[in-house]
């Protein structure tokens, strides 16, 4: 029998939480509700939750102060769900360490896979923090082909230099998942990087010209205005 993963839901409008409960326990999720932040820490450190799904409007506190408390100690997939959607907020959560953002009202779709990408991430994290470099990444006519270091579009070696081919194979890594511009300058070329967004705007628009069919309009890799990249996850 499978274990079902457990997810914790924070959230405080009856309605809303009721909606995603009922949609994660259709697919297989076995889900807690709590409806404040105070009740959310100490269901995580009681019930050793899978994945959480918070919003930040909690009564008693906010949800980012909940998400700090939170990665103080424990690495757990948290997907925060919000009706702020002001990029600042997106970029905060996500450098505060959520691992995804979905901005209110979202759909079923969405969600799930949201979460299924979060738990997976989880998953291939190898003991020191180090995501597996090995392999390939498929998705759709693009292949990062990590061992070989290159990345093929149509078989074809895209031919991308050294910086865009880190770009792209983080975001491979990360599949599905928002990046921050600060998170991939700070992957990419340490700490102490100057955290200009322009060196990767310029990677970026090169890498699209190699990759993509129509640079404007990318099915690779999209762009969440104001907050980073998301790299196309599945087929
Ligand atoms: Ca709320």
């Amino acid at each position: 029998m499978k274990i079902k993963d457990k997810v914790l839901i924070v959230e405080d409008e009856q309605s809303i939480s009721n909606f995603i409960s009922t949609i994660l326990a259709a697919n297989g999720y076995d889900t807690m509700t709590v409806r404040s932040g105070e009740e959310a820490l100490t269901m995580v450190s009681s019930h050793c939750p899978d994945l959480i799904v918070l919003d930040l409007g909690l009564p008693d506190m906010d949800g980012m102060e909940v998400l700090r408390e939170v990665r103080r100690w424990s690495s757990l997939p948290v997907v925060v769900v919000s009706a702020r959607q002001h990029e600042n907020d997106k970029v905060d959560a996500l450098d505060c360490g959520a691992d995804d953002y979905l901005v209110k009202p979202f759909g079923t779709a969405e969600l799930l896979a949201r979460i299924r990408t979060a738990i997976r991430h989880t998953r291939t994290v190898l003991p020191g923090g180090q995501i597996a470099q090995t392999g390939k990444f498929v998705t759709g006519e693009l292949t990062i082909d990590y061992d070989k270091h290159q990345v093929l579009m149509r078989g074809e070696n895209a031919k991308l230099t050294v910086n865009e081919y880190k770009i792209v194979s983080l975001l491979g890594k990360y599949a599905g998942k928002v990046l921050t511009y600060d998170f991939i300058i700070r992957e990419l070329w340490g700490p102490k990087a100057r955290t200009d967004n322009q060196i990767l705007r310029v990677n970026m628009a090169n890498i699209r010209r190699k990759i993509e069919k129509d640079p404007g309009q990318p099915e690779y890799i999209f762009t969440e205005v104001g907050v980073g990249y998301r790299m196309r996850d599945g087929d």
